[in-house]
């Protein structure tokens, strides 16, 4: 740290991200990516490289427009960003009062609350880690969830939500629907009823751009405006020529969108039921990974001991969830792989311990 930081930043602890080995030979399951390729259609883009030397246009019209399409929206309803973290950080940096969240959820709203010095509270999950959504009602300030939550992949039904939407009519509500496309219930239609809602999306795990950073948010026209004053105010350009125009076919090919989505929720419950198999205990999962544990083995030592067999998982050395690894749903073959080192480690183990 030099000399000439500002004070209010000393103690800012930034997030960590996930391990992103390069290039390796690790079965890479530790930051929800997609296994699969984005839609072919997008390599027919590679041409705008070409156009490189031109700025990009600072609205992303055409994948504004395709999203408008998706969601039967209007234009003046979405914005996008550079990620939904961009989108989340200008959340964070544009509305006043406290932020409450849960307790165990995406590891970057208290980096944001700090790092855009928001008061924020977290809300403790129920014992069996979903979220208790009755605690959100009438809570008096700004609401952020992931619906489904990482990393437990438990999600709430559009009635919970709109109970908390509500209650809070004076604040924002914040709708994290990064995983949304594995199984649960979008909150979009509830964005002509309410004028409190940010839904955000990303295209880095549903639509396999997770490299080309992209993120939306949902909102009614109002609040997209305050969210486009922010943006404009710091990074008009923030999406480039190349993402703007693999976002909107993303979004537009819905046969392979479909095909994707489906294929990892099938992986899902079929490694789900495996790892019971192997006596391993799996939340419920509405998202393309699950939260695992088992009796049997600590979560930091199997995190290691995937490690070492070249299985990239997450552990998150936090209360309540440290005994757990996240394992994100890849490739058929990928999990079947999992299945058969995991059998492998519980077996390694039970014979060192005799
Ligand atoms: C992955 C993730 C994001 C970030 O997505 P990007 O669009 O890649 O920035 C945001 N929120 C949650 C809950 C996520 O899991």
């Amino acid at each position: 740290m030099s000399r000439f930081l500002k004070d209010r930043f000393l103690h800012l602890e930034a997030y960590t991200p996930g391990e992103q080995p390069q290039e390796s030979e690790y079965i890479k399951l530790n930051t929800n990516e997609n296994p699969y390729p984005p839609s072919p259609l997008i390599l027919g883009e590679a041409d705008i490289i070409k156009a490189f030397n031109k700025y990009p246009d600072p609205e992303a019209s055409t994948l504004i427009m395709a999203i408008a399409d998706y969601y039967g929206l209007n234009y003046s309803n979405i914005m996008v960003g550079n990620g939904s973290d961009e989108i989340l950080a200008f959340i964070f940096m544009a509305f006043d009062g406290k932020f409450y969240f849960p307790d165990i959820t995406y590891g970057f709203y208290p980096v944001y609350a700090d790092a855009f010095m928001c008061e924020y509270e977290e809300i403790p999950l129920n014992t069996d880690l979903t979220i208790c959504s009755q605690d959100y009602a009438n809570i008096g300030g700004n609401v952020i969830i992931g619906n489904p939550n990482s990393p437990v992949g438990s999600d709430l039904g559009l009635s919970q939500i709109k109970e908390i939407l509500l209650t809070n009519r004076d604040h924002i509500v914040v709708v994290d629907e990064a995983y949304v496309d594995f199984g649960a219930e979008t909150c979009v239609p509830l964005i002509e009823e309410f004028d409190n809602l940010i839904v955000v999306q990303t295209f880095s795990k549903s639509r396999s751009l997770a490299g080309a950073r992209i993120g939306m948010a949902m909102a009614a026209q109002e609040l997209i405006a305050d969210l486009k004053k922010i943006k404009y105010s710091i990074n008009p350009y923030n999406l480039d020529k190349m993402s703007i125009s693999a976002g909107k076919i993303a979004i537009e090919d819905v046969e392979y969108f479909n095909m994707s989505r489906n294929r990892i929720m099938k992986t899902r419950e079929y490694f789900s039921e495996e790892m019971k198999k192997l006596g391993f205990e799996v939340l419920p999962s509405k998202a393309n990974f699950v939260l695992v544990r088992s009796d049997k083995i600590k979560g930091m030592e199997y995190y290691l001991r995937l490690k070492g067999k070249n299985i990239l998982v997450r552990h998150f050395e936090k209360e309540r969830i440290s005994d757990y690894v996240r394992i994100t749903i890849g490739r058929e073959e990928e999990m079947e792989k999992v299945l058969e080192v995991t059998e492998e480690i519980l077996l390694e183990k039970s014979k060192e311990e005799i």
